[in-house]
């Protein structure tokens, strides 16, 4: 008996994008270190994107 490969759920294109979106809208400013958003280092909404993206092998750690 094998169970089915698990590890990364693939996520929908449009999902994907949304993710992708979040990241560049809550990145840290490289000169504040803070989202320039939410003004906060590694804001939630950009930490929650990033991990969706590396969950779904999108992005490298
Ligand atoms: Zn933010």
């Amino acid at each position: 008996m094998s169970s089915p490969p698990q590890g990364h759920a693939p996520i929908s294109d449009e999902l994907a994008r949304r993710y992708w979106e979040a990241v560049v809208v809550h990145g840290d400013d490289p000169a504040t270190d803070m989202c320039v958003h939410c003004r906060r280092s590694r804001c939630p909404e950009w930490a929650y994107a990033v991990e969706q993206l590396i969950l779904a092998d999108l992005l490298d750690r």
